[in-house]
């Protein structure tokens, strides 16, 4: 769903499927897949422009499909397992057969916003897994004859990072 201008946002996206006899024609980009490095299909987002009221709906688009590029890897401070990538879209060619049912927009927003639900879940688990580093750390590491957990400029860091 998520592009670079429509994030929190997302009606304001504009990656548009336009029809070409049996397939619709994808032109436009997405941001902060997940896995889409290592995705073999994606349900994307997409405005059907040549429909009345430019409708948004899914399509089912296989990674092979020539059109579909995979663009950069987000660089991120954790998570890495799961890299989030960018979706260029050049007039990709997607069977028609390939959309899924008609009014599915607010059904997608809603399995969006409990996806955003796990991300602070895992943001917060990352947070926690380099607190319990940075304090084994201080705890073992020496410098200017005492441990570095005894300074007490680095204690208030951890205490910052503690709240
Ligand atoms: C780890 C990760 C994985 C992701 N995976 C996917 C994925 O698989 N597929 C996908 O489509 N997207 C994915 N996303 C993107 C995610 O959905 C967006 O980051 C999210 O929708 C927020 O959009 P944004 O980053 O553009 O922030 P913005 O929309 O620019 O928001 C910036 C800030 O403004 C605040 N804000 C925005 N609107 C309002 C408002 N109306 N009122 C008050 N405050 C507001 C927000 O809360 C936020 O703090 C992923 C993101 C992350 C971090």
């Amino acid at each position: 769903m998520s592009e670079p201008q429509a994030g929190s946002d997302a009606r304001a996206m504009r990656t548009g499927a336009v029809r070409h006899g049996e397939s619709f024609v994808v032109n436009g980009s997405k941001c902060w897949i997940s896995r889409g490095a290592v995705s073999h299909v994606f349900l994307v987002d997409v405005v059907f422009r040549d429909e009345e009221k430019s409708p948004k709906g899914l399509l089912l688009i296989d990674r092979d499909t020539p059109g579909l590029e995979i663009g950069r890897i987000e660089p991120m401070m954790g998570h890495r397992g799961s890299p989030s990538t960018e979706l260029i879209f050049r007039d990709c060619r997607v069977p028609v057969s390939n959309r899924m049912a008609h009014g599915d927009f607010s059904a997608a927003l809603v399995a969006m916003s409990l996806s955003r639900c796990c991300n602070a879940a895992i943001a917060l688990g990352v947070a926690q897994r380099a607190y319990d580093e940075l304090v084994e750390h201080l705890k073992q590491r020496a410098a200017f004859g005492k441990h570095l957990a005894d300074f007490q400029g680095l204690r208030w860091m951890i205490e910052d990072m503690a709240v």
